[in-house]
């Protein structure tokens, strides 16, 4: 099974994407739930896009070890159980982790196989328009999301990443996800 880290800023059209990929191949690739301690916004559903948590329950997993990485951002956590991963393997799939920087560092110092992929967005101005369009966030957290969005694109400057997508067209973004992931899993 390959373990597969999409990042990029916040607004940079990652959900939509794996949106695509999930609807395209139900059993060949599985969604690593993140515990947050972020609230659900409408249409999320606990258990699917995040498991909604309280900041005591997640401190306590993060003292018992059960993340494979974990981050503040936007003054929530988030992080990776070893056990969202591991559900989506037992399944016998692919599993893809939609996780931030910090979470990126940490997922490439544990020595785990992994292949890093990179969304970004056609510009700022758009990846602005873009969180504003989606209508999901308050003023401070869009803020907020603005500037840590500066922080992804300098750290993906460097070259870490295995891959990067420029989400400008859906379709045509959509078409380099898949054809990159195909070929990573062995099927293209
Ligand atoms: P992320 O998961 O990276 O935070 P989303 O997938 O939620 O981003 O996308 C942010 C917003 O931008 C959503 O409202 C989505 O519908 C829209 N969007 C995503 N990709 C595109 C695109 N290529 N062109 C226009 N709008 C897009
Ligand atoms: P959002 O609140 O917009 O859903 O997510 C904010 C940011 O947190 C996004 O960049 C998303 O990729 C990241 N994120 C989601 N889950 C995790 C996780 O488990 N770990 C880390 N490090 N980041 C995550």
């Amino acid at each position: 099974m390959v373990l597969l880290v999409l990042s990029g800023p916040s607004g940079a059209g990652k959900s939509t994407l794996l949106k695509k990929l999930f609807a395209e191949f139900p059993d060949k690739f599985g969604f690593s739930v993140s515990h947050t301690t972020r609230g659900p916004r409408g249409g999320e559903a606990d258990g699917k896009d995040y498991h909604f948590t309280t900041a005591q329950n997640f401190a306590d997993l993060v003292a018992s070890n059960s993340f494979l990485e974990h981050a503040t951002y936007a003054g929530n956590s988030y992080g990776t159980s070893l056990k969202a991963v591991e559900d989506v393997e037992k399944a016998g799939r692919h599993c893809i982790l939609d996780i931030e920087m910090e979470g990126v560092k940490q997922v490439k110092a544990s020595g785990r196989a992994a292949k890093f992929i990179f969304v970004r967005p056609p510009s700022l101005e758009i990846l602005e328009e873009r969180l504003r369009g989606r209508g999901s966030d308050k003023e401070e957290a869009i803020q907020k999301r603005l500037n840590q969005a500066k922080n992804e694109l300098d750290y993906a400057a460097g070259g870490v990443h295995d891959i990067t997508i420029i989400n400008d067209d859906i379709e045509k973004a959509y078409g380099e996800l898949k054809k990159y992931i195909l070929e990573v899993i062995g099927e293209q």
